[in-house]
């Protein structure tokens, strides 16, 4: 008897938190269980009551597809549910036969009860967050988003709701945006620099989103503007889709580049080494995107000049979505997760890493890895 009680005592100063230990998995495992409108399983994010997948990584039957950018819309799914705007994308992108059903912002389609609707994310044309409400209770996916108004796609709308699922791919507080038109600004000036000189303008951005918003908010009277096969490709797709982009001429797949002398070309990165580009040479180069804001990027960047044009809320940007939502609960995807997670944590708001809310090893390299298409 008396050994027992040396060995209890010796257990308790071997394992103090034990008791700790204990509730902690308990809470955890509850974390997983079907009382969670969504979970987190290998295929992505999913609503068992509704049996909907919201932007799927593996093939399923039924996908709700937050926007077009390829890590968020694949090929291969039995029926999809989009934003109507995002339609004709999706279709250039996945295959005109796809089984697709689109509705409008705030257009509820109920499932098993699960009343499921898209609200303007402002991150790309079409993009949307996907809201479900179940029995009171109310989840809302951010998909990719930005709070500034970049004048093409619909402008981000906070959505109440008691759990927020939001991104965080400059989830850091030394991500901060300057306006956009101060931006597109500095972008003019930089155009009218190299025609002065009587040289091409060659700017990279992503085909789906930066490009769009490169040609809606340039300055048309500089000169004139040329886009990429795939881009031209992808603006047919959006005029289909009714929205209204101003004109761009198409390059030739084999270019002379005399044509294009004082002009600005948009290209997807994917060509900047490309035999099209090296036959526009000497061109000025340039590259929009976020990741400009970092110095490792600016020394590693492959193009002359870098600005910082992002379709992703800044620091700033999320905490202001984050809180305009209300949420009680705040699950961090998609980029800095730990560190928006920790700083909403300290802010006394109950926010957790997605791969430790949902206790998946869902892990994504913050920053893209160089040569892929950055959707930012
Ligand atoms: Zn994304
Ligand atoms: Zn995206």
């Amino acid at each position: 008897m008396h050994r027992w009680i040396i060995f209890v005592i010796n257990l308790f100063y071997l394992y103090p938190d034990w008791p700790t230990l204990q509730a902690t998995r308990h809470r955890e495992k509850r974390s997983n269980t079907l009382s969670h409108l969504l979970q987190y399983t290998e295929k992505g994010l999913y609503c068992r009551q509704a049996d909907v997948y919201i932007d799927p990584h593996r093939t399923v039957s039924r996908a709700v597809i937050t926007h077009a950018h390829s890590d968020h819309a694949r090929r291969g799914h039995k029926y999809y549910l989009a934003h109507h705007t995002s339609g004709p994308i999706l279709r250039l992108r996945l295959g005109k036969n796809i089984n697709l059903e689109t509705v409008e912002y705030n257009q509820p389609v109920v499932i098993n009860g699960v009343r499921i609707s898209l609200h303007p994310a402002g991150h790309v044309v079409g993009s949307a967050q996907v809201r479900l409400e179940y029995e009171g209770e109310v989840w809302v996916v951010s998909g990719d988003y930005k709070t500034e108004p970049d004048g093409i796609s619909q402008a981000f709308e906070p959505v109440r709701c008691h759990t927020f699922i939001t991104e965080s791919t400059f989830g850091l507080p030394i991500f901060q945006w300057q306006p956009q038109a101060q931006i597109f600004e500095e972008i003019n000036a930089w155009w009218r620099r190299n025609q002065a000189a009587g040289k091409i303008s060659l700017m990279m951005g992503y085909s789906l989103g930066k490009s769009q918003r490169l040609l809606h908010n340039i300055d048309y009277g500089i000169g004139k503007v040329f886009v990429h096969d795939t881009i031209w490709n992808v603006n047919a797709a959006i005029r289909q889709a009714g929205i209204a982009l101003p004109e761009a001429i198409k390059v030739d797949r084999k270019p002379n580049r005399e044509v294009y002398s004082g002009g600005l070309i948009i290209g997807p990165m994917s060509v900047f080494r490309s035999d099209w580009s090296i036959r526009l040479q000497p061109a000025v180069t340039a590259t929009a995107s976020g990741w400009m804001a970092l110095r490792k990027m600016q020394r590693s960047r492959t193009t002359e000049y870098g600005f910082v044009l992002s379709d992703h809320a800044d620091w700033p940007g999320l905490n202001a979505a984050i809180e305009a939502t209300g949420a009680t609960r705040v699950i961090v995807t998609h980029g800095y997760e730990s560190a928006l997670a920790r700083h909403l944590t300290e802010k006394g708001c109950e926010a957790y890493e997605a791969h430790r809310f949902f206790r998946t090893g869902l892990l994504r390299e913050a920053m893209p890895a160089e040569g892929t298409e950055w959707d930012e």
